[in-house]
């Protein structure tokens, strides 16, 4: 079809001009780099991108183990209490280095890089996302919302369904007590600080399906198993976590 070709031609054209005046940056260091939403080399060195061996349950990657023997194997802390949710995949290691993607996504308005993160998600948890039925973001309250603007689970969460064509529903979890911000608590405070903060606004919506939370750091897990009581009170089949940025050691 001469037209679509012609628009396809016209929109590279585009894209290259635009990449003229201005180049696709490294989402981290702001380097030129050859793609939008990429890495340059030296920040890809930089970021740990979490692989085989992890815990099948919470994700949390596995450091000198043999990989036959990590294959059923859960994490110390999966071993004492299973999480509430049934697994968690993550892109890659929160820490000093990665953090500053995270931050910028949240606070810095570099919307942006939702895509790419997104992306990246789609392929970390391809065994979660292969017969889920429905993608579901972790909530803001509606005041934290109204200040931010945005929310940058829901922005995820729309790209990881584009992605992977697992429809996707927004409003089917409502944040009902405006909790303190998570950073600087221990496990069982931010286990206290989230418990019950959460209800599911249509039981119907949830029931009986295999639903993936969507949040951008998976810290305690406290946040993700909250979510995951209320869902699987209201019916939910199974509920399994989809993340960016996994830290490596919760404290306590
Ligand atoms: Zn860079
Ligand atoms: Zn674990």
């Amino acid at each position: 079809m001469p037209t679509l070709k012609i628009q396809t031609r016209w929109r590279e054209m585009g894209r290259r001009a635009l990449d003229t005046v201005m180049p696709p940056r490294c989402m981290m260091c702001g380097d030129v780099v050859a793609d939008p939403g990429a890495l340059c080399a030296s920040c890809f060195e930089d970021v740990t991108f979490i692989t085989e061996p992890f815990c099948t349950l919470c994700g949390i990657p596995f450091v000198d183990i043999y990989v036959e023997a990590a294959e059923t194997a859960v994490c110390g802390a999966c071993a004492r209490q299973a999480p509430i949710f049934d697994r968690a995949r993550a892109v890659f290691v929160y820490d000093d280095k990665s953090r500053n993607l995270l931050t910028r996504l949240k606070h810095a308005d570099r919307t942006d890089f939702t895509p790419a993160l997104a992306r990246w998600m789609v392929r970390a948890g391809a065994s979660l996302l292969e017969d889920a039925d429905l993608i579901i973001p972790v909530p803001l309250h509606r005041w934290r919302l109204f200040f931010r603007t945005y929310n940058q689970s829901a922005l995820l969460a729309r790209w990881v369904s584009r992605l992977s064509h697992v429809p996707s529903v927004y409003n089917a979890l409502r944040r009902s007590k405006m909790t303190p911000s998570q950073g600087g608590l221990s496990a069982t405070a931010r286990r206290r600080n989230v418990a019950r903060a959460f209800v599911v606004t249509d039981e119907e919506v949830v029931s009986d399906k295999k639903i993936i939370l969507i949040d951008d750091v998976l810290t305690t897990g406290a946040t993700l198993d909250s979510c995951a009581r209320v869902l699987r009170e209201a019916g939910a089949s199974r509920v399994d976590a989809l993340v960016v940025g996994r830290v490596p050691a919760p404290s306590g």
